[in-house]
């Protein structure tokens, strides 16, 4: 008889003994169904035992151990371990968190299918003459088999269209599915640019340090060329028969990456991991990286968790973005566990940005991190856009646009090159107001203000997501009346569409982009020359390539410049960094003006001059004199009720449970968050500061414990480490 010790998905930092006869160590890892309470539940077995604290009548034997999927490694386990350590989260939570959905359930045991592949037949290329020229996917599926037989999860990677269109291929006759003999040749690179020489510097940098432990920062303008770079120790990596995890903050956003892989590695298995992947698709994709089938695996922040026994690399591209950073449950950061994962396999990462998050480029300036720099576009005619301000305060704004603005526009468009408008607001409008009472829409269930959709005639929550009609007359004094005030991407594309009447505009946000596909879709619009005006947000400023882009006008960017977020003004310089690397990226030459009510700001000052270096020495002045990372460390505990007098109370009450703080940690008093009314809950919160991390994680993990054992109550509480929301 042995003593399983059992994580299960509870928030409660403990493991629970279960009986089994048929246990040995070798089922540490497994996957084992158990009884919970009057219900059955899975768990992962993390230890086995010759003997419990529980005494034997009380003990509970296992169901059945879910021996169909192998074990989580040791290493990973380890991971785990890590995270529910450094993020004060219980184990259970940190390993379910990391497995994909369907293996959180017993139901369902998924066979693996052995791998296939595709290759075209002998009616194939008469097939392809046949295609119109605007079956764009199809004609790109095909000419990729033309060249040379793929990989199945390679071509699936690619549309998510490409499986009914493979299918329709092998109907046809066209192509033919087969297995492949295993791994056949998996390291064949192809290429396709000469490195220049600035690559050639970074490649080599890395490589003389070897296969062993270590962050390298490579720091290069947009453009400069860095996806190579991370090709080239992929394909180093796969030569040696070895897997590659390539992290990125979006994978929505990035199918010219998957693509891009899918062309350079023809022979490599590459799996997605996202949450947009259906739960067998994405428990699959996981099998396969665990098995060491897949040898690149590409994803978002939960592709951290990938089982991965043959990891040699990890690459972290645009690492300073925040959504590496869960911002629920376990509120770990995937660039910081990624580093974690690549000390402890003892292999290099490499984190890639044109605006490294501070916390990263303080470590590369003090030589923690290996910095390497490129410094030129990789496209030798693609020179970096010129920066310019617009001051708002010189010119008589025509529905928000300056003259200036107006007049670049005008200019692109009779060029016949495309422009893109950029601000950060969806909607018609932030708010609607009443000049009479001074009523504005604000949310019912949070301390925030609706946001006037006039396409669909509602008033939406950005935070909660509640929406409502758009009300006739001022629903406080009846007046009828009432205006809508400042504006959003759909006011911006109203207007731009009154003054140029004859313009093709666009509008890319979450509201036009939700249906599965249109994303794709308007991208190929705006590559084939079909869009003349973009209207966009943010979502259009990552990783996509316009060539025929020359103007970007930013509008409304000032409101981060003195925002009480410390952290804002360093975002919108990384954002701003990336909106207008979309400009004159092949040839055109690009021109950024950015409409401000402070034209000397040195933020902009910075901007202009390319100068990432010189602004981030200036932010990380001022963070040092103030105290703010990366010169202290942090963490807060949160707290969520239903009235906010309840959540403080429960902090001041938290705060003595810890006792005064040690000589080295500093708690702060608990204050309501800047968001405070979230979805009917109010929320307070607490700041923990330290000069060590040590000291910090030392204090959590006793007030953490302390803080469990308290009796359960209405108020929600958790610990978030390295927070970024406050
Ligand atoms: P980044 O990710 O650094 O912004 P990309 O990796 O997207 O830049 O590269 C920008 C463009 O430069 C791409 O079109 C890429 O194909 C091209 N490119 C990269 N390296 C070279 C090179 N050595 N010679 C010519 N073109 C290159
Ligand atoms: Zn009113
Ligand atoms: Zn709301």
């Amino acid at each position: 008889m042995s003593i399983l010790r059992v994580a299960l998905d509870l928030p409660v930092p403990q493991l629970f003994d279960y009986s089994c006869t048929e246990a040995n160590a070798a089922d540490i890892g497994m996957r084992v169904l158990v009884p919970f309470g009057n219900k059955q539940a899975v768990g992962v077995i993390i230890a086995v035992a010759g003997s419990s604290a529980i005494s034997s009548e009380k003990l509970k034997p296992a169901v059945r151990i879910l021996r169909e999927t192998p074990a989580l490694g040791r290493d990973w386990l380890e991971l785990a371990q890590f995270c529910s350590d450094y993020y004060h989260r219980p184990l259970g939570e940190v390993v379910f968190n990391g497995l994909p959905v369907r293996l959180r359930k017993p139901a369902a045991p998924l066979t693996l299918e052995q791998a296939a592949a595709y290759r075209i037949s002998a009616s194939g290329p008469e097939a392809l003459a046949r295609l119109s020229g605007r079956a764009k996917v199809k004609r790109a599926l095909l000419q990729s088999l033309m060249q040379s037989e793929c990989a199945e999860e390679t071509l699936l990677a690619q549309s998510p269209g490409a499986k009914k269109i493979l299918a329709e291929f092998v109907a046809a006759g066209w192509i033919e599915r087969f297995q492949p003999s295993p791994q056949p040749g998996r390291g064949r690179f192809v290429e396709k640019v000469a490195l220049n020489y600035e690559q050639q510097q970074a490649l080599a940098e890395i490589e003389r340090a070897g296969p062993g432990y270590g962050v390298f920062l490579l720091h290069g303008i947009t453009g400069s060329g860095k996806t190579e770079i991370y090709l080239r120790l992929i394909a180093r990596a796969l030569a040696a028969g070895k897997q590659a995890l390539v992290l990125v903050p979006e994978i929505s956003l990035t199918p010219r990456l998957t693509q891009e892989f899918g062309e350079r590695f023809p022979d490599a298995p590459l799996v997605s991991l996202h949450s947009g992947l259906a739960d067998g698709e994405r428990a699959r994709h996981w099998l396969q990286a665990q098995s060491g089938a897949a040898a690149i695996v590409l994803g978002t922040r939960l592709a951290v968790f990938a089982p991965l026994p043959k990891l040699a690399l990890i690459v972290v591209d645009e690492e300073q973005d925040a959504s590496f950073k869960q911002q629920d449950g376990v509120r770990y950061s995937a660039r910081d566990v990624a580093i974690f994962r690549a000390r402890q396999a003892g292999i290099p990462i490499v984190l890639g940005s044109a605006t490294p998050a501070l916390e990263t480029y303080a470590h590369a300036l003090s030589g923690r991190y290996r910095l390497l720099q490129l410094a030129q576009r990789a496209v030798p005619e693609a020179a970096l856009p010129r920066v310019h301000t617009v001051d708002m305060r010189k010119h008589k704004l025509e529905e928000g646009l300056a003259p200036p603005v107006v007049e670049a526009l005008a200019e692109r468009l009779a060029r016949g090159e495309q422009s893109l408008v950029f601000l950060n607001r969806r909607g018609y409008a932030p708010v609607l107001m009443c000049p009479a009472c001074d009523w504005v829409s604000g949310c019912r269930r949070c301390s925030t203000r609706m946001v006037l959709h006039l396409a669909d005639r509602q008033l939406r929550c950005h935070h909660c997501g509640a929406s409502t009609p758009i009300p006739r007359h001022c629903p406080s004094c009846g007046n009828a009346d009432i205006h809508p005030f400042g504006r959003g991407t759909q006011r911006v594309e109203v207007t731009l569409a009154a003054l140029f009447p004859q313009a093709r505009i666009l509008r890319i946000d979450r509201d036009s982009t939700r249906s599965k596909g249109s994303f794709s879709r308007m991208l190929e619009q705006i590559h084939g020359g079909r869009a003349d005006i973009l209207v966009g947000t943010q979502i259009l400023a990552k990783g996509h390539d316009f060539p025929n882009l020359s103007l970007v006008a930013v509008l409304n960017a000032d409101s981060a410049l003195y925002s009480a977020d410390y952290r804002a003004p360093e975002r919108l310089f990384a954002q701003l960094v990336q909106v207008a690397g979309r400009a004159g990226r092949a040839g055109v030459a690009g021109e950024v003006l950015i409409q401000t009510q402070y034209p000397r700001h040195p933020l902009y000052l910075a901007l202009a001059r390319h100068d990432y270096a010189g602004f981030a020495a200036t932010l990380l002045a001022e963070r040092e004199q103030a105290g703010f990372p990366p010169y202290v460390f942090e963490a807060v505990l949160r707290a969520e009720a239903e009235a906010l007098e309840a959540a403080l109370r429960f902090l001041r009450e938290a705060a003595a449970l810890a006792g005064p703080p040690p000589a080295g940690i500093t708690l702060y008093d608990p204050v309501p968050m800047s968001v405070t009314r979230l979805a009917e809950r109010e929320r307070a919160h607490l700041l923990v500061q330290s000069a060590s991390r040590k000291a910090l994680q030392t204090y959590l993990a006793a007030w953490s414990a302390k803080l469990h054992a308290l009796p359960q109550r209405a108020v929600r509480w958790h610990l978030d480490v390295d927070p970024i929301e406050f």
